[in-house]
């Protein structure tokens, strides 16, 4: 979309926000930010998760659900409601949650007469500066106002990369809207990272896509792969993330991995964290025997089926 009149840039600099964006439905945006932000937090790190879908899936699957009149990410954006009053703990320790319902899709439309639109959700989050050391925005599947709200708030995108054919389609489009939002909005954004997502480990396919995007985002992209298995995509009907849900899971020790690589990128290590389950973490040879990328050794998706 067109970025009219960015009469003003978006300000002082947030701090760590990451949005988690890619215009294409299921390629893992919702289960990465879910996840990834129970990782992180189980290693100490303060997370808010921000649902910037109308979908709320991410609400959901951290066990939410609003009742009429909860104070959510639209009353957020529409009706300057106060950010704070909307953010609730949830049942992971660490881990608060600026959910989102349905009326969101509204939102889309009602924002495009109002006053610096763009910068709504950068606004909101001003005032939690300093209760995080990480926001996690988990972005809706087009690149609208909403997620050119999440872009102007982050110093960081996180792109998830499904291993399907197709899978680089529509990133040109999405790496434009990036540039286009740092250079004329929020000239602290930088693409953070590409977490490849749903790697199943018997299809020569998945490991072209591996290959391919390895090639073309270096050391862009993390290291950890995400395993396809059903496990992960069991979780949210249990309103756990995959962490509590079955934190022995390989889609779970995968996330924690990727959690790792976080800490290490972002320098985020909180004072009271002990550096060495990062280092475990990172050492996970299970994840990463003979060069394959992580987590995806051995046979089928699903080995977590129970004989
Ligand atoms: P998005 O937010 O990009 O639309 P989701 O995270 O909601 O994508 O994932 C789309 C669907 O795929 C969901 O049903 C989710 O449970 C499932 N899913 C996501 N990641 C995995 C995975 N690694 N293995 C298996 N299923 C997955
Ligand atoms: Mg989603």
């Amino acid at each position: 979309m067109a970025l009219e009149n960015p009469v003003e840039t978006a300000g002082a600099p947030l701090g760590n926000v990451i949005c988690v964006a890619n215009q294409k439905g299921g390629v893992g945006k919702t289960t990465t930010t879910v996840s990834v932000a129970a990782s992180l937090a189980k290693l100490g790190v303060r997370v808010l998760v921000v649902d910037l879908d109308p979908q709320g899936n991410a609400s959901t699957g951290l066990g939410c659900r609003l009742d009429e009149g909860d104070a959510s990410t639209y009353g957020v954006l529409v009706d300057g409601q106060d950010a704070v009053e909307a953010i609730r703990e949830t049942d992971v320790p660490g881990l608060a949650l600026l959910p989102a319902s349905l009326d969101l899709a509204g939102a889309e439309v009602e924002l495009v007469p109002a006053f610096s639109r763009e910068l709504r959700l950068r606004r909101a989050l001003e005032q939690t500066r300093t209760s995080y050391d990480l926001v996690l925005i988990d972005c809706p599947p087009s690149l609208g106002l909403l997620t050119i709200n999440a872009l102007v708030a982050s110093h960081q995108v996180m792109v998830p990369i499904q291993c399907e054919y197709y899978a680089l389609e529509g990133l040109s489009q999405l790496l434009r809207t990036v540039e286009l939002v740092s250079d004329n909005l929020n000239t602290d954004l930088e693409l953070g990272g590409v977490v490849l997502t749903m790697y199943d480990g018997r299809t020569n396919l998945a490991q072209q896509v591996v290959d391919e995007v390895r090639a073309y985002f270096g050391d862009r992209a993390f290291e950890t792969v995400i395993p396809r298995t059903v496990r992960l995509s069991e979780a949210p009907s249990f309103g756990q993330p995959i962490t509590t849900f079955d934190p022995a899971s390989r889609g779970a020790r995968a996330y924690d991995r990727l959690a790792a690589e976080m800490v290490e990128r972002l320098d985020l290590a909180p004072a009271d964290i002990d550096p060495s389950p990062l280092d475990r973490l990172l050492a996970d040879d299970d994840l990463e025997r003979d060069g394959t990328p992580a987590a995806i050794r051995g046979s089928g998706p699903d080995e977590e089926v129970q004989p």
